[in-house]
Parts: structure tokens; sequence; C-alpha cells
């Protein structure tokens, strides 16, 4: 086990974030992965980064202050935390953040306190968050198990238990095992990237979605729109991954060209509440008819975080019969439960997925149909029935989907 924790913190220095000799490392950690955050800052140094900086989070506190905090504090945001960020963000920092938390660890807290929070914090991050999703910084997220969250997922089983396999089923999800998850990833991204060429090749105007639990949606792409997956560049060249495991092929929808009906096919992570079996009606883009079996008020507090919360941001195709998927574990986490299926994203869309999108201004991103919002948060729509049809400007129809998974 010891040697395969070390090739993962390898791993996700080298291959996920590339660090740079001399090049400054941000770990975002959950105080329980302590013992991994400190593999990976041992590996960055061993890999030349000139320095790491630790910033650590805890889950419990972070609850406890939701409770008894004054209500005042909940619409501020620290100058100094922003400054830490973005400080780091401008001397050209590597960023990677360990996503590890208890699926409904805020589901007692109230939900108005935690929106407010979002918001405070979602304003004060805008431009850091800005430089990550503009691919100015390399960052890259991924995720080891803790007690909490291993439970979740594997009820009837020890605490023992449930971590080792969530540590089994991550190390696989990352290909990380007897030989060089180096070469496995270039293996990976090798497959990755026939679909996602396909698909720029179509260079569709609409795609078509249709299953059996009542989806039926029309997601038009904008023009100059671009597919991308696996591997990402900052404007220098430097490349990296995003997210580990990744195993999807993603681009943006046209702000205002998304009609129809979705429904959700996984559970919903959201900050800590879970969001369930939920139905979006879009017109012109715009969410106007939602309802959840559960979380219906979280979901109506994600939906109005802004203006454009409720428009989409991202569109992703990923194969049912995919590896993450076929481990058959609902993860609560969406890390994991987005690379298991095809999925939307509310909110604000990645600049890099158009033409140009990274140098160009906020009007220009805006007439060119891209969605801007404080929020990004993936939805899982895939299912084992999903089909999906390419409608290309000619007015051709193209199977793409079939049976869940790419067509021919
Ligand atoms: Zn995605
Ligand atoms: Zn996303």
């Amino acid at each position: 086990m010891n040697e395969r924790l070390e090739k993962y913190a390898k791993l996700i220095v080298k291959t996920g974030v590339n660090i740079q000799k001399n090049q400054i490392l941000v770990i975002n950690s959950p105080i329980e992965c302590a013992d991994f955050a400190r593999r990976v800052a041992e590996a960055a140094y061993d890999a030349g980064a000139k320095d790491v900086v630790v910033n650590w989070n805890d889950e419990i506190l972070n609850k406890i202050r939701f409770n008894k905090a004054a209500e005042e504090v909940f619409d501020e945001f620290p100058e100094w935390r922003k400054e830490f960020y973005l400080g780091y963000a401008r001397q050209d920092a590597a960023f990677v953040s360990i996503a590890a938390s208890d699926p409904e660890i805020l589901k007692d807290v109230n939900p108005d306190r935690i929106a407010r929070a979002q918001k405070v914090s979602g304003n004060a991050l805008k431009e850091y968050r800005e430089r990550m999703m503009s691919n100015k910084n390399t960052w890259c997220v991924v995720s080891i198990p803790t007690k909490a969250w291993a439970q979740k997922i594997f009820p009837n089983d020890s605490v023992e238990v449930a971590v080792d396999k969530l540590w089994q089923a991550i190390l696989q999800t990352v290909r990380v095992g007897e030989g060089d998850p180096v070469e496995a990833w270039a293996k990976h991204q090798a497959a990755l990237k026939k679909s996602k060429d396909k698909m720029n090749a179509y260079n569709f105007k609409y795609l078509k979605y249709k299953n059996s639990i009542g989806t039926d949606l029309t997601v038009e792409l904008p023009e100059g729109h671009i597919w991308l997956s696996g591997a990402e560049y900052t404007p220098e060249g430097r490349e990296f991954i995003a997210n580990m495991p990744t195993e999807e092929v993603f681009s943006m929808p046209k702000r205002n060209g998304v009609n129809g009906t979705v429904v959700s096919s996984k559970p919903l992570n959201y900050h800590g509440n879970l969001i369930e079996n939920f139905k979006l009606t879009f017109k012109d883009g715009k969410v106007v008819e939602y309802s959840a079996e559960k979380g219906q008020a979280i979901l109506q507090k994600l939906l109005e975080a802004d203006d454009s919360s409720s428009y989409l941001g991202e569109v992703a195709l990923v194969p049912y019969d995919s590896p993450i998927s076929n481990l058959d574990i609902l993860f609560y986490n969406t890390l994991f439960d987005e690379n298991a299926s095809c999925h939307l994203a509310f909110g604000k869309a990645y600049p890099v997925c158009i033409k140009d999108g990274d140098t160009m201004s906020p009007a220009e991103l805006e007439k060119a149909g891209v969605n801007d919002s404080l929020i990004h948060e993936d939805f899982m729509i895939g299912t084992e029935d999903l089909e999906i049809i390419g409608v290309t400007h000619e007015g051709k129809e193209v199977a793409v989907f079939k049976n869940g998974n790419f067509a021919e």
C-alpha cells in the first residue's frame, strides 16, 4: 500500500499539476488527510518545487461554526483569505485540492447560512476562480478516503473495511496499480482524445438527449465551441490534468439554447447536502420548473445563487460502460460520480471551451453565448438507455450515444 500511495502522490505532482522547478504548490486538504497531504508535499519538493503551502480545512469545525457563529459572519469574507488564493495564483503557483467531504455533513444546518457564505466566498474569489477556469494556473482535484465519507458509501462495513474498500476503488480509478501510472495515463488520454476529436470534427449545432426516466432535452452548442478531455494547457502550453480521475469529454452549451426536460440519474452532493431524484425543465436556457424528491430547498438555493446559476455551463459525455461506472459504486462525490455518468453543470462555463475564450472580455463571452456565474456545479444525467443525437449545421442527424455509450 505504501508504495502505491507514493506512486499516487508523485502522479498528482507530475501528471496532475505538472510542477515546475522553483514553483510554489498550494495544497487544500482536510485535516483528516494530513498524512497524504505530506506525501504530496514531499513529492513536490522532490520534483523541484520551491515551497509547498497547505491550506487545512476541517469540516466538523466548519459545521460547528455554521451552527454557532454570529449571524453577520456569513456575509463576510476576510480580505487575507482572498489574498491567500489570489496572491499565490499571481505568483504562478500550482493548486492541488483534496476533495473528501462527508456527503451530508451540513444536512441540519440552516441552508440560508450556507447559501450566504457561498455567495460571499464566490464573489470574493471570483478572480481566482476565473484564473483556474481559464487555465492560467495548473490545478488538480483529487480524493482520498475519510472515515465519514467511506462509511456513507459502504454503510454495512466496519470503518476500517470501508476505508480500505474506498482506497482500492480510488486507486483503481486513478490507474495506480502494478505498473507505471504515468504511462497508464498517457494511454488513457490517447483513448479520450479519439472521442474528443470526433466531436470537434462534427461541430454539431444541437445535441438531443432522450431516455426512459423522462429526459427529453435539446442542447444548442455555440459557434466555435471546443470539446476537451484529459490534459489541458496553460497559455504557455504547460500540460496538466484538472481532475483525477477523468473520463469525460466536455464542452459548453449556448447560454440561451437549452430547451426541454432533464432528469437526474445520481444524487448530487452540493456542499454537504444531498439533492436526489430531481427534474428540471428549461426554456431558452433557463430552468423554469424544477422538483426534487430530496433536497428541494437546497436545489432552490443553488438555482437562485445568482442570475446565471439556473443556466447551464457544461455539457459532458461519459459512456455508461466506463471504468468508474463499472465499479457500480455511488460515491456521493461529484469528482467520481460525474466521471461515471454523462452530466451537465449549472452555472459558469469554462472559457477554454470556446475558440479564443481565454482572451475574450466578459462582454464578448456573453455575446458568444458563454454563461458566467459564481457557481459551477455538475449534475449527473447518464443512464444505460440514454440516446444522444447530434444535429449538424446542415441539419443532418448523427447518433452520438446509443444505449448509454458512444454510438458505433
Ligand atoms: Zn465535467
Ligand atoms: Zn464541471
